[in-house]
């Protein structure tokens, strides 16, 4: 069994059992990881408290070497922590050795600069009598959650904005995919932060999870998964007054106007619903298209499907690897089973492949037409590689669809139409609107929800505003014993 935690700068067992990670490519343990117990959530809180003040008072600058410092650990080990990703999620590698590995790395290097660039607004005598400051300070200790789909990359986006900003941490990964976050906190260390900046437990979310959440010792929480725990979280959290800061699910539309580059629009949808087998909390799952150009849409779609090759995450001409379980993949099939009972047309897919494919989590991605807009497919998030495309006639139907469930995390408009999609971007409620593309990410850019899909920001300088509270300082320049406010309290002069 290894140690499934790091708390004040060494690995620790944890007491609370142990669980396996799987490659769910194969079905193969990878490894058995021990659980916080929380008496080790205390022991990490601790910790985070202990190293809070030396960690906050640093000068910027020393903050920001740290990052700097494990930017470069990460880039040096960044094959290692592709092929760890990829076993644990069975991430196609080219996503991991693309995206996931140098995206976090990234992230990294920008809040290496951000972290010196903290800042409120510039101070004035805005009475005559006072001058004001307006300081930026961390919150305290952080207590994050992250899921399972990009585990490298969500524990970069909860741990980069808090710790830069003078906050420390403990954060707890998916029990299933624990591995490079615990590599996270350990390069960490290498990179020279100092011991209890950082601190990983691993454990179910019911008990190391909501052990975390309601401890006393935590001042914050920020949260990545899905919008029912999340709401569960906030309840937790309500009780000690803690801020929140949740990243929820998403149930992204795609609508194609008449006029689109088709072609793209069709390589726009495909690559949106599949990345990741479809476990990202912005993919396509809704495309809404203009009755003109449907049928093309559908054809080209499902011909670009057929191409999709399903196989060993390992191979880099994999396209698609498997979902993250057994437990998503009957998820998946479960869904689309029902659509399809309910009267959808199963375009292409709808099936788990056999074959050697059979001993992994795998799914076949899928097209579905003809479904009603209220129902569970086109409402709820499958978390899968399945995309639902319907129909609309006027621009006004379209995006009143594309408005129409719970979530508000990501969208997309195709059009060559400056106005339209002038329209669509001011219309469309939610945290992100792509205009003829779908899913880029940047550090620079925020993240976040509207709705449904959570509240705060991850990334960019908006991350601050979660992970920092504004003091404002106000100093007397008048040197006046007795203040002219004073007149409202004593008679006289
Ligand atoms: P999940 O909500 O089941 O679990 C997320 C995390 O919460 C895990 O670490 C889990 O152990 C923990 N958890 C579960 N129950 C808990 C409880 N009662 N108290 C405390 N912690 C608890 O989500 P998931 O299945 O791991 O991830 C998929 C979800 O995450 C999807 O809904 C997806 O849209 C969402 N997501 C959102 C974003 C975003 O940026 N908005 C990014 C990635 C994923």
């Amino acid at each position: 069994m290894r140690d499934g935690s790091f708390i004040a700068g060494a690995q620790v067992t944890g007491a609370a059992g142990a669980g396996e990670v799987v490659n769910p490519a194969t079905g193969e343990v990878i490894e058995t990881v021990g659980y916080a117990s929380a008496a080790d959530v205390d022991a990490a809180v601790a910790a985070a408290r202990d190293a809070f003040a030396d960690w906050s008072s640093l000068p910027p600058v020393e903050r920001s070497a740290a990052l700097h410092r494990l930017a470069a650990r990460l880039q040096e080990r960044a094959d290692e922590y592709a092929q760890v990703e990829s076993a644990q999620c069975g991430k196609p590698i080219r996503l991991s050795t693309g995206f996931d590995v140098p995206g976090s790395i990234d992230n990294v290097s920008f809040f290496a600069g951000a972290a010196r660039s903290l800042e409120g607004k510039a101070s004035a005598e805005w009475d005559g009598a006072h001058t004001s400051i307006i300081r930026r300070e961390p919150i305290g200790v952080v207590g994050s959650i992250a899921p399972w789909n990009y585990p490298l990359q969500m524990a970069m986006w909860k741990v980069l904005p808090a710790v830069a900003a003078g906050n420390t941490i403990v954060l707890k990964p998916a029990e299933i995919t624990p591995l490079t976050t615990l590599m996270l906190a350990a390069d960490a260390i290498e990179a020279g932060f100092p011991a209890g900046v950082i601190n990983v437990v691993t454990g179910p979310g019911p008990t190391t999870g909501e052990a975390l959440i309601g401890h006393p010792g935590v001042d914050m929480v920020s949260f990545t998964g899905s919008t029912p725990v999340g709401k569960r979280v906030m309840e937790l959290a309500t009780t000690s007054l803690k801020r929140v800061h949740l990243e929820l699910g998403g149930k992204a539309p795609f609508v194609v106007f008449d006029d689109a580059d088709l072609q793209a629009a069709i390589h726009g949808a495909v690559a949106g619903a599949l990345i990741n087998t479809g476990q990202d909390c912005t993919a396509a799952t809704r495309a809404y298209v203009q009755r003109p150009v449907f049928d093309a849409f559908v054809a080209g779609v499902a011909g670009l499907l057929s191409k999709i090759r399903l196989g060993d995450p390992m191979d880099p001409d994999t396209d698609l690897g498997p979902l993250i379980s057994r437990r998503q993949q009957e998820r998946v099939a479960g869904f689309v089973d029902r659509a399809r009972a309910g009267g959808a047309t199963v375009v292409t897919g709808g099936h788990i492949p056999g074959g050697d494919l059979a001993r992994g989590a795998y799914y076949a991605p899928t097209l579905i037409t003809g479904a009603a807009q209220a129902s569970e497919i086109v409402q709820h998030e499958v978390f899968g590689p399945v995309l639902v495309v319907l129909p609309f006639d006027s621009d006004d139907e379209g995006l009143a669809l594309a408005n129409d469930t719970p979530y508000g995390l990501a969208a997309s408009a195709w059009t060559r139409d400056v106005y339209r999609a002038m329209r669509a971007q001011r219309e469309i409620r939610a945290g992100c609107v792509w205009i003829n593309d779908h899913i880029p990410i940047v550090s620079e850019m925020p993240h976040g929800g509207f709705r449904a899909s959570g509240f705060g920001k991850d990334m960019s300088t908006y991350s601050f505003e979660e992970y920092t509270q504004v003091k404002h300082v106000s100093i007397d320049i008048t040197a006046e014993p007795r203040k002219e406010w004073h007149r409202t309290i004593f008679l006289e002069r």
